[in-house]
């Protein structure tokens, strides 16, 4: 019996709200698409997974596996699978985000979102700190075949990345482990964040661990710059993604400005995947990121943009900010990213550096933006560390992303 036949079985149902259905079925074990129901992961279909991990779209909406076991049969070519269906209602969008604005993003803009954070963390990685600080990265920044390293900023992202494809949400607990075994000073990790991340892999609960180094959370930008995955993978629900970036940024910059700041990046991204007109996008930055810091240099950011006017680099970075800190360096990165979305990557980039301060990370989160906006046809010919592996995972982030709503 195929998959396909009970797909076709059960859209002829009229399933109350509610009601569960328990099937037993023997499936292939190469089955990965069949009829209209397309299966996200196989591995976790077949692994006793218990989270609802497979959408299933039927005549009537979509429902989830909500449970599932299975045990290989004797012959070892099938299994048998118990599957518990049951109605399952995605949450509704919030404000105008209609469902025609939700499906039209390409692979080609996940990886140019991938590919722009990368590269703006490593071009703008030789221009931050101090003396030492760029002498260190002139003797670590290169790798063996001289192309421009990358630091905390895309190692945290694909922490965060390979997190989401592994268990489809933020596991806090695991990500914690990530972050704590992707650790390696040569990556120029915040020295706050790096104390955490030490602390974490000597065994302390991530809870404990940022409570002892930041007493009221830290405000750095470090939970912005990581947030671009989380927008890539709940592109299709605006509702999780505020909540998963929330999850993301706790884990070590629990400080309200820190979380807003990754809340103003991730809804950024979003926006930028969609192409679609800024004042809906500033709007919601007005909403998510509501204390005074972040209304007041969104409003100005915004009046710049709207007003078309090329602000000089000094007074962008006096009153936007180019430091360390999530509300002095979050909107600089959307301002330049929103700034110069129409022109090269390398025109923005030369903007960012000449700011000056937190220049890795300004660029990775304008990178991410820029690149969710254009896409990676211009960005594939700069070389980068590991570019295909960065491509992979921007794949695997569209592929396996949030399922969309059609209810
Ligand atoms: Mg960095």
């Amino acid at each position: 019996m195929r998959l396909g036949l009970i797909c076709s079985i059960s859209s002829r149902l009229r399933l109350g709200r509610g009601w569960p259905v328990l099937w037993l079925l023997p499936f292939p074990r190469s089955l990965r698409r069949c009829g209209r129901s397309t299966l996200h992961s196989r591995r976790s279909l077949l692994g006793l997974s218990q989270e609802p991990t497979c959408s299933y779209k039927l005549a009537r909406g979509y429902f989830m596996y909500q449970h599932l076991s299975a045990a290989a049969s004797p012959a070892g070519r099938s299994r048998i699978a118990v599957l518990t269906l049951s109605r399952y209602t995605w949450p509704p969008l919030t404000g105008s985000h209609s469902q025609q604005h939700q499906m039209n993003a390409s692979v080609d803009q996940y990886q140019g979102c991938i590919l722009g954070l990368a590269l703006g963390d490593a071009i703008g990685a030789p221009f931050e700190g101090g003396l030492i600080e760029r002498s260190l990265w002139k003797l670590i920044g290169r790798v063996r075949d001289h192309s421009p390293r990358w630091t905390d900023d895309t190692q945290m992202s694909l922490d965060v990345a390979n997190v989401l494809l592994r268990y489809r949400e933020i596991d806090q607990d695991r990500l914690a482990e990530v972050f704590a075994g992707s650790y390696a000073w040569s990556r120029g990790y915040g020295p706050g964040t790096a104390r955490q991340l030490k602390l974490i892999k000597s065994g302390v609960h991530w809870r404990e661990a940022r409570i002892r180094i930041f007493k009221d959370g830290s405000f750095g930008n470090g939970a912005a710059m990581r947030s671009a995955p989380v927008s890539l993978f709940f592109y299709n629900d605006f509702e999780r993604l505020v909540a998963e970036t929330k999850k993301a940024a706790e884990i070590t910059h629990s400080h309200p400005l820190a979380i807003q700041g990754a809340l103003a990046i991730s809804i950024a991204v979003h926006f930028a995947l969609q192409s679609r007109d800024c004042p809906e996008m500033w709007r919601l930055l007005q909403e998510h990121c509501a204390s005074p810091v972040f209304l007041r240099k969104i409003g100005l950011a915004r009046g710049w943009i709207d007003s078309k006017s090329e602000i000089a680099r000094g007074a962008v970075a006096k009153v936007l900010g180019n430091g360390m800190t999530a509300q002095d360096s979050v909107v600089t990165a959307i301002y330049a990213a929103t700034r110069f979305m129409g022109s090269s990557f390398g025109e923005m980039m030369g903007f960012i550096i000449s700011l000056g301060g937190d220049v890795d990370t300004i660029g990775a989160m304008a990178g991410a933006i820029w690149g969710a906006a254009n896409g990676s046809v211009t960005l594939e010919n700069l070389p980068i560390e590991e570019k295909d592996r960065l491509k992979r995972v921007a794949i695997d982030l569209y592929r396996k992303r949030l399922a969309p709503c059609f209810i």
